[in-house]
């Protein structure tokens, strides 16, 4: 089962963020992810197998902020690795999420959004709900609330 911590304050998120998932680690997970903002600009790590291996990548190539939210994975759609890892996001980077559980008809919302143009680089459901987020938050003119 998949594990999320999310952390918003005025420290720097990321510690936060991975000690938490560590308190979660076991639940059981195949990849781990980060995704923290800062001053307007989102940057996301993630990577397959253990928690240690994000930390040892974060630890080469910092992930700054004090917002975030951090992810263990347990694959139901598409198989344990780093594109399939969540936070997933849209190519703008003004949607992103992690997500527990599925999304029964991802396949049909998929279609819909392909014929819209979106691409997907993962074969997860947790994308096609980032991209249907991005469709209305746009639609919606930035408006999270209404886009969800
Ligand atoms: N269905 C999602 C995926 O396969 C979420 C899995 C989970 O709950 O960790 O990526």
């Amino acid at each position: 089962m998949c594990g999320i911590v999310g952390y918003i304050g005025k420290k720097e998120a990321t510690p936060f963020l991975i000690n938490g998932l560590s308190k979660l680690e076991y639940r059981g997970y195949d990849s781990a992810g980060v995704a923290v903002l800062k001053d307007g600009h989102l940057k996301v790590s993630k990577c397959k197998g253990r928690l240690a291996n994000l930390e040892e990548k974060i630890k080469n190539d910092p992930v700054a902020g004090t917002l975030g939210v951090g992810h263990t994975r347990w694959a139901t759609h598409g198989e344990p690795s780093e594109e399939n890892a969540h936070p997933h996001y849209s190519d703008d980077l003004s949607v992103v999420a992690v997500h527990n559980g599925i999304i029964e008809n991802y396949q049909e919302l998929k279609e819909k959004l392909l014929k819209k143009g979106y691409k997907f680089y993962s074969g997860t459901d947790t994308e096609v709900a980032v991209k249907l987020i991005h469709y209305y938050y746009n639609k919606y003119f930035g408006n999270p609330i209404d886009a969800i």
